[in-house]
């Protein structure tokens, strides 16, 4: 596939920003991973990693008493966070910074939870593990989703559309990586299909609807549109051969 124009990215990032959260994910879901991590202190130090627009730190912020650490790539992400936080009278508690995750320039040692939902593939997950270990102190967690095959040989439209996740595996593949790394494996589960549909496809399907009255006149973004629209049909087809999976891993 040729690279995306930059009217795509306009167009993505129209509909993406909008969003509550830019992947698969629920507050029930980070509420049930964080409850997997036992024996954290009632005011965690958090480091989210890929957080995009924030939805799953500010669960974080109402589910513990913590200070977080909210770290992104894309600066209008971090942006549209830090309008939130100030909103909410969270500014405090939370600092959502523009970074790296692959060099997250954070103390080493120095979190009781590392926290990345739908990111940790973008730099590939034994590094990532190799580097949440080492922000972590004894006994911390890092909890992390990610998307996995559920089928053997899934259709070759269903694989053309996971295309940015290169080294996609089952979930029995990444449970290798972990065992191979320091963390140890504490659970994993998979996301129900609500956590696709509440936060992330069904408003996206609304946003999508709304940008085509936007540019009704505008072919070439409503060439686009359709292109993304096509992202949530498919998971109506098709979901049966791919899951997005929570993965609770701890410093020993
Ligand atoms: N965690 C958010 C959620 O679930 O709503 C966002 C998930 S989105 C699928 C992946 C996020 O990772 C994007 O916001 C992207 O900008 C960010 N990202 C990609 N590569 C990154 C990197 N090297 N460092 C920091 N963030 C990165």
């Amino acid at each position: 596939m040729t690279d995306p124009t930059p009217r795509f990215w306009e167009i993505f990032f129209a509909v993406y920003e909008a969003l509550p959260r830019q992947g698969p994910g629920s507050r029930a879901c980070t509420a049930r991973a964080l409850g997997l991590c036992s024996g954290l202190p009632p005011d965690p130090a958090i480091l989210d990693l890929g957080c995009g627009v924030g939805g799953q730190t500010l669960h974080l912020a109402e589910l513990t008493a913590g200070s977080i650490v909210a770290i992104d790539s894309h600066a209008p992400s971090i942006a549209r966070l830090t309008a939130t936080l100030a909103e909410r009278g969270l500014a405090s508690r939370i600092q959502a910074i523009v970074g790296d995750m692959a060099n997250p320039k954070q103390p080493p040692g120095s979190f009781d939870l590392v926290w990345s939902e739908g990111a940790l593939y973008n730099i590939g997950i034994a590094k990532a593990l190799r580097i949440g270990h080492d922000l972590l102190r004894p006994g911390g967690y890092l909890a992390f989703t990610d998307a996995v095959w559920r089928t053997e040989n899934p259709p070759p439209a269903v694989r053309a559309s996971f295309e940015d996740y290169p080294t996609m595996g089952r979930a029995d593949d990444v449970i290798a990586t972990i065992q191979a790394s320091e963390l140890e494996l504490i659970d994993h589960f998979t996301l129900p299909d609500a956590a696709w549909w509440d936060d992330f496809y069904t408003p996206m399907e609304q946003r999508i609807d709304a940008l085509h009255r936007t540019y009704a006149q505008d072919a070439e973004a409503l060439a686009i549109l359709e292109q993304m629209a096509e992202e949530p049909a498919m998971h109506r087809r098709s979901s049966q051969h791919y899951a997005y999976e929570f993965f609770v891993t701890r410093r020993p």
